[in-house]
């Protein structure tokens, strides 16, 4: 292997000392990305400033706008609240306080996240666990709360900057395969976090091996890692002091019988052309592990449907499955990176129809909302009333999944909250969900 890849982080404290944030911004830009990157998480690291950020073309470079802060991240108000407080000097403690206030303004718990689908062993709660729909359990481990590098969309941002109650977390791994002993509808388990792929081989190990040790006793056949290491930290496959452990873990874990799903996150298709990525999915793939693709749509970073249509022929020729188009969340920076449903639909469709069947494997545009999954399958007309056909990809409930139901045509809807049930009072769905709300497990 070549020289190990040195790992340099950079967040709002040390940005300014980044050659290229000299060269290519002025003053009032980096000031910009200090003010922003004080209220929502910023973390950049070498692969990203050197490999991955085309500089000549920042401001308006994706990868520059998917890692560092932007200005309209944030409203004029928010944005000129923390200006001040930064120009005046406060301390420390000061500026985070104003941060926090912002922070509690911008919907840091989206969709129930917290509320529901938190599981109960011996009345302990599994903070690190959600169930929601029957087949796959998501587990957080306690030290994959972080990432190589912070996506400016993220929906978990409130864990990276400290706001810890929120911060789902369990290091109990023997009351996790309980569960999965208790629960034998459970056949995937998704390592998600943060990015599970930020653990050295100890901790992955530790989480991963009691899975595998325990197999008679439970159904789980699929272990999917959710991870943007290859997307943000390929040399975590390459040249990590732990790259080969780590590759060996997931070999045995094949070898076992079980399948081995990386759910790797791309989100343009700049991150798939460095020799590093190229390489570190090639290994990934040696060990029999099958990598498959997920992204959100976002305005200002791949909102058009060629950008789309690249991105999933590459991953195909790459060997990688496209899995998910996902909608931006509801929270943080939403109005910055939002697209409305009509237009988001128009995407997938257009780029849908430029790739081959291999490719079409993706589904999508679709939402991560309370009551399930919920795919814009396109707009239509019926009886002279243009209407949203909607489906539920995964339901809170099982039998609303695969259930055609229609929304009225609304060209601003971002979010199923937005829309308004076509040819009846209520959505199918809605009584049911409520319930569930009140009372969620
Ligand atoms: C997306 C998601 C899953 C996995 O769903 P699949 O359709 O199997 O990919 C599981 N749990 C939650 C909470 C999810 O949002
Ligand atoms: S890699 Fe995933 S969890 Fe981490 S910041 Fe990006 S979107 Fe959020």
């Amino acid at each position: 292997m070549a020289e190990a890849k040195m790992y340099k982080v950079y967040g709002v404290q040390n940005f300014r000392k980044i050659p290229q944030v000299e060269r290519y911004l002025n003053e009032e830009q980096r000031f910009a990305i200090e003010v922003v990157g004080t209220v929502l998480p910023f973390k950049a690291n070498s692969y990203v400033v050197e490999e991955l950020i085309d500089w000549t073309q920042v401001p308006d470079d994706p990868i520059f706008i998917l890692t560092f802060p932007q200005r309209s991240m944030l409203s004029d108000e928010h944005f000129n609240q923390m200006a001040e407080a930064l120009k005046a000097g406060l301390k420390k403690p000061e500026i985070k306080a104003v941060a926090n206030e912002i922070r509690m303004q911008l919907n840091p718990h989206p969709a129930g996240q917290l509320e529901h689908n938190v599981p109960m062993i011996e009345d302990t709660k599994l903070t690190g666990i959600q169930h929601k729909y029957d087949q796959t359990m998501l587990f957080f481990p306690q030290h994959g709360q972080t990432c190589h590098a912070y996506c400016t969309f993220c929906f978990r941002w409130p864990q990276f900057v400290g706001m810890d109650e929120l911060k789902f977390a369990m290091r109990e791994t023997e009351l996790m395969v309980k569960y999965l002993e208790e629960h034998d509808e459970i056949t995937d388990v998704l390592f998600t976090g943060g990015d599970p792929m930020i653990m050295k081989i100890d901790r992955l190990k530790m989480y991963l091996e009691p899975i595998l040790e325990s197999k008679d006793r439970h159904s789980v056949q699929t272990i999917r890692i959710g991870s943007k290491a290859l997307g943000y930290w390929p040399y975590r496959f390459l040249t990590d002091n732990d790259a080969e452990e780590v590759l060996d873990l997931f070999k045995r874990l094949n070898d076992a019988g079980m399948h081995v799903s990386f759910m790797a996150h791309f989100n343009h298709p700049t991150e798939l052309e460095t020799p590093a990525v190229k390489q570190a999915i090639k290994r990934i793939r040696a060990t029999g592990t099958q990598i498959r693709s997920q992204s959100p749509l976002m305005k200002n970073i791949n909102a058009d449907a060629d950008t789309w249509a690249h991105m999933w022929k590459e991953q195909v020729r790459l060997g990688i499955i496209p899995y998910y188009m996902f909608l931006a969340r509801d929270t943080g920076a939403q109005d910055y990176f939002a697209v409305p449903l009509a237009k988001a639909w128009k995407i997938f469709q257009k780029a849908y129809q430029q790739v081959s069947g291999i490719a079409r494997t993706v589904r999508g545009p679709s939402m991560s909302a309370d009551p399930g999954k919920v795919q814009v399958l396109g707009t239509t007309e019926i009886k002279d009333e243009k209407v949203f056909a909607l489906r539920f990809l995964q339901g809170r409930v099982a039998n609303w999944v695969h259930r055609p139901f229609f929304a009225k045509y609304d060209p601003n809807a971002i979010w199923l909250d937005d829309l308004e049930p076509a040819f009846d009072d209520e959505f199918f769905f809605e009584r049911e969900s409520e319930m569930l709300s009140v009372n969620p497990n």
